[in-house]
């Protein structure tokens, strides 16, 4: 049995995540385990490391976290057909069975047999994952490709895209909102600029973030700490709100401010992991024809944006700024966990060949 280092979840004391010795995760039929190569800390993992309500309400530790990530083939189970020893691929961040009505008709983020890596399931901050369901789960990635950009497909550029921009339905010329400039809004921001928005206004707390977003494609910047940003948006648009407000933080003044930009006629795309009720402002919107979607991403559009990635036209390497060996993971978690005194966008994890 080989040792694995790990960040573990335990319900004593607060959170308390700690590195330890875990088993080489066993496999059926159906799975495969996979030699984590690189990772990368989502602000999901975050939840669970500050153990929140929603942690707390879904978690069952001991868990090992992580969800976004690359590496090689190590050991694939006897009915899996679509991988082999020694290939490199990333998964997708939940898992689902492939074979129920939901997933059949390409719905499999809601399957009712879905797992997350990392939440419901053992994640890849270790050595080696077990990916159940491998085939249909897994993405082949060419050999030699940017493997900090491979990561970032695992989880926020398809989130970014199915959740903020297919569901806001983001059109040329479009007025669009990106409440939340953190790793995610920035993936919505990249991958808006699909279809050619007129305009792009980021609106975050912090003014490295922002002024990363408009080297990215933002055409304007708000800074929300005066609590006025939905005025600022206003103003911006000449009174008239955005057609696309997409909320990519997940808590309930983020979620405000995308409520009270949004122009007749517009969307509402909410992205973010939403820990508390949010107050649903009906008295100033019901005859306004706004729409609101939800969604879980389900990747299904992760092939495409690996071709655009390959192209070199999508560079979500750039979304980088700190790197750690998973030995480093618990320096890794406070510096994500302090992104604004940190300047950190998405931090990266290496697993170094044991000697
Ligand atoms: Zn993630
Ligand atoms: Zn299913």
């Amino acid at each position: 049995m080989q040792k694995t280092m790990v960040a573990v979840v335990k319900p004593e004391p607060k959170a308390g995540s700690e590195i330890c010795e875990v088993k080489v995760p066993s496999f059926g039929p159906r799975d495969v385990l996979v030699k984590v190569k690189v990772a990368s800390i989502c602000g999901t993992d975050l939840h669970i490391y500050d153990w929140d309500q929603w942690a707390a309400g879904r978690i069952k530790p001991p868990l090992v976290p992580g969800h976004e990530f690359c590496g090689n083939v190590f050991a694939v189970g006897d009915e899996v057909t679509t991988v082999k020893e020694g290939d490199f691929v990333s998964a997708e961040m939940h898992v689902a069975c492939g074979k129920c009505f939901q997933c059949r008709i390409g719905e499999a983020h809601i399957c009712p047999n879905v797992k997350i890596l990392g939440v419901d399931e053992d994640g890849a901050f270790a050595e080696y994952v077990r990916i159940p369901y491998a085939d249909g789960s897994l993405y082949h990635f060419p050999p030699g490709g940017d493997e900090e950009s491979l990561v970032m497909l695992s989880d926020i550029l398809p989130t970014g895209f199915e959740c903020g921009v297919l569901n806001g339905q983001v059109k040329p010329g479009d007025t669009v909102a990106i409440v939340g400039a953190g790793p995610v809004g920035l993936a919505v921001l990249l991958t808006a600029q699909f279809y050619s928005p007129a305009t792009i206004i980021m609106v975050d707390v912090d003014d490295n973030r922002l002024a990363i977003a408009k080297t990215l494609g933002a055409t304007a910047g708000i800074n929300s700490t005066d609590g006025h940003a939905a005025d600022h948006v206003i103003k911006l648009t000449e009174g008239a709100g955005v057609d696309v407000a997409i909320e990519a933080v997940g808590i309930p003044a983020t979620f405000d401010i995308c409520q009270a930009i949004v122009a007749p006629g517009g969307r509402i795309a909410n992205v973010g992991v939403h820990g508390k009720p949010v107050e649903l402002h009906l008295e100033k919107l019901w005859d306004r024809n706004i729409s609101l979607t939800t969604r879980l991403v389900d990747t299904a559009t992760t092939p495409m944006l690996l071709k655009v990635v390959r192209s070199g036209k999508l560079q979500p390497s750039r979304l980088v700024s700190h790197r750690f060996p998973m030995s480093d993971i618990m320096k890794a978690y406070d510096t994500f966990g302090n992104a604004g005194k940190e300047g950190a966008l998405k931090v990266i994890l290496t697993n170094t060949e044991p000697a």
